[in-house]
């Protein structure tokens, strides 16, 4: 299989940008150490039992933003496990990114819309075919364009399963 390998600086700060269903904690469990991933889903439960619970959003994000910075403080990489994408709820990660001169890497999973489609159709927790789904690939095609402008380093943009199944990421000393 034909690898193509996605280089990273070893002190990072590497938002993972995609709709709901892209495959971002898959991704990140896949490259990453457990503790080097924040999760804004994993975060809602370690304050409410419960990562669907939106009511916990607000808290769930400080929480978030509490810990990159301890980490980022200490210098260790650090993976943001959240959709992102939106540009006003990636600017604040900039911020901080900034604020500890740490390299900002996105890595955008821009799966096509069958894909999540038929990924979403053999879930049970959701009826599939959702039409914010559509929302979803739309805001990310509009708000993600610009991303060497906001301050990102280096973007990677995946855009289908295969490439995504043949990405090794390296690490960059
Ligand atoms: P997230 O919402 O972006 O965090 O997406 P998840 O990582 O939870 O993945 C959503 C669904 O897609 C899960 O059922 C995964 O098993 C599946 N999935 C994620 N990545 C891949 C992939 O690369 N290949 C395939 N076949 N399925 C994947
Ligand atoms: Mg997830």
């Amino acid at each position: 299989m034909n690898q193509s390998s996605l280089q990273v600086p070893a002190f990072s700060l590497i938002l993972l940008i995609g709709v709901s269903g892209a495959g971002k904690s898959t991704f990140a469990r896949r490259h990453f150490l457990p503790t080097e991933v924040i999760s804004s889903d994993h975060c809602r439960a370690l304050i409410t039992d419960n990562e669907n619970d939106q009511s916990a959003t607000g808290d769930a994000f400080e929480l978030l933003h509490w810990l990159a910075a301890k980490r980022l403080q200490r210098r260790r990489l650090t993976v943001i496990d959240a959709t992102n994408v939106q540009a006003d709820a990636r600017q604040s990660l900039i911020d901080l990114g900034q604020q500890f001169n740490c390299p900002l890497v996105a890595i955008v999973l821009d799966m096509p819309e069958q894909v999540l489609n038929d990924r979403r159709k053999t879930r049970t927790d959701r009826s599939f075919a959702d039409p914010v789904l559509h929302r979803q690939r739309r805001d990310l095609w509009l708000w993600t364009r610009y991303l060497e402008y906001e301050g990102f380093s280096t973007v990677y943009r995946l855009k289908s399963a295969d490439e995504v199944d043949q990405i090794q990421v390296v690490r960059q000393s």
